[in-house]
């Protein structure tokens, strides 16, 4: 190594490193900083509410690996139940008891009456839409502008999170009929999902939605929406899938169903999961109806396998997540995201700049630029999100590392404490103090 080489941060010589060998340097696109601009930090332990990245530096973590890390990081009775579970074997491709035991938490907590593991939210949202087609014979799927399901061929177009961090209003790769297969509507109105099943009713397989959506940044469902869309499914025959992989276990106990579903008395036909019920780990699941699960093979006719599926090291610390996570983690949660908001929203309305803080249970994220609710995906994206950037990085520098793109939720845990929000406090003038001077042509530069 040269003298001005070691110069170099190592994060920006282990991405120089990482474009060499991997597509754009990342392993998921969102990770990535092209919406911010910059050089991706690549982290090295986590500890609590902190990150620490491979020059040293330390960071509130306030991304929480996107949703998994409910109880902070390297949580030590995780870390214990994991070591323990991993010094008898790490995969043994048979049934084994933790995922039992898993599957009984899940069916427990939420309104499933039987669930099958998988290893990640995309599987779970594409084997949920499977087993909807298997069950009603019908190939339609409805799903809403802004919303995320994962990857899967059907559920990319419109699609939030990376895509519209990336500007992508779909992506090539995906079969036309596979595409003319799924019905996009706008998020929150009635009347386009009334009019759909008019035109559509006796073809629709299921209506799949965030069960409060997370990935165009923070847009609840308005009162009463969840609660519609189960009716106009079960009047038409169509299946209703919440897709609760971001919202599962974080936002109540029971997930985003706990704050609605459960108070107003009603049940998804599927639910999706991942995230937290994975404690850190690959592992995700989808459930619902016992007489729609039994279509599953082995018991029915709908294909759906995983070599890994039910691993014991994942489930083991995703049920020892979910043990741990009780009321007085969700009422932390719920306080700590109520102050960080009203924190971040008091040091830009000081700069003068425009802006809404917007939550769905303890999820939340700030729309810029905006001041009244936003509901969808249009108007999500009419935010000036060429703030974001200038906030971003006057955060990141400050000790607090966000979500690198202003369409997402900003998720906290339960390890955030004084100290972490002391960070926060202490970083959030001059950021907002650059997101008040950030120029609409003040174009990212992407290394
Ligand atoms: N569904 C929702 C609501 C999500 O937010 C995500 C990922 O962010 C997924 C599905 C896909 O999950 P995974 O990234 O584990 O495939």
């Amino acid at each position: 190594m040269t003298k001005d080489d070691s110069a170099v941060p190592r994060s920006q010589a282990l991405f120089a490193r990482a474009k060499a060998v991997s597509p754009g340097g990342v392993n998921s696109p969102v990770r990535a900083f092209r919406a911010v601009g910059g050089t991706p930090r690549f982290m090295a332990s986590s500890s609590g509410a902190f990150l620490t990245d491979v020059d040293g530096n330390r960071y509130v973590d306030l991304v929480s690996s996107w949703g998994p890390m409910l109880l902070g990081h390297a949580h030590p009775e995780v870390i214990a139940a994991v070591n323990q579970t991993v010094s008898r074997g790490t995969s043994f491709g048979t049934p084994s008891e933790p995922e039992v035991l898993l599957a009984e938490e899940i069916v427990a907590r939420t309104p499933v009456e039987e669930v099958r593991l998988v290893s990640s939210g995309t599987e779970a949202t594409m084997s949920a839409i499977r087993l909807a087609r298997g069950f009603t014979g019908r190939d339609l799927i409805i799903k809403f502008a802004g919303c995320y399901h994962g990857h899967v061929d059907a559920l990319l177009a419109e699609a939030g999170s990376g895509l519209v961090t990336l500007g992508l209003p779909g992506t090539p790769g995906v079969p036309k009929d596979v595409a003319a297969a799924t019905v996009v509507l706008p998020y929150n109105d009635r009347a386009a999902v009334e009019a759909a099943f008019a035109e559509y009713g006796d073809q629709v397989a299921c209506l799949i939605t965030e069960a409060a959506a997370g990935n165009m940044g923070a847009v609840p469902p308005l009162p009463g929406f969840n609660a519609f869309l189960a009716d106009i499914c079960s009047k038409n025959g169509a299946l209703f899938i919440s897709d609760e992989v971001m919202t599962g276990f974080r936002v109540s106990r029971s997930g985003h169903w706990g704050l609605d579903g459960a108070v107003e008395g009603w049940k998804p036909d599927l639910l999706t999961f991942g995230k937290v019920m994975g404690g850190g780990f690959p592992a995700a699941a989808f459930g619902g109806r016992a007489d729609i699960m039994e279509h599953l093979a082995p018991v029915g006719p709908v294909y759906q396998a995983g070599t890994l599926s039910g691993n014991p090291v994942a489930t083991t610390a995703g049920l020892t997540t979910l043990r741990l996570a009780n009321d007085e983690v969700y009422a932390r949660l719920d306080h700590t995201a109520a102050q960080i908001g009203s924190m971040a929203s008091e040091a830009l309305t000081a700069e003068g700049v425009e802006h809404l803080v917007q939550g769905a249970g303890n999820l939340f994220s700030i729309f810029w630029g905006v001041d009244e609710a936003v509901t969808s995906f249009a108007q999500a994206q009419k935010q000036e999100s060429h703030r974001y950037g200038a906030f971003f990085h006057a955060m990141l520098e400050a000790g607090v590392y966000l979500p690198p793109s202003a369409f997402e939720a900003w998720f906290v845990s339960a390890a955030h404490d004084d100290q972490a929000l002391n960070i926060i406090a202490a970083a959030l003038p001059a950021a907002a103090r650059a997101a008040a001077e950030a120029q609409p042509d003040s174009a990212p530069t992407i290394q």
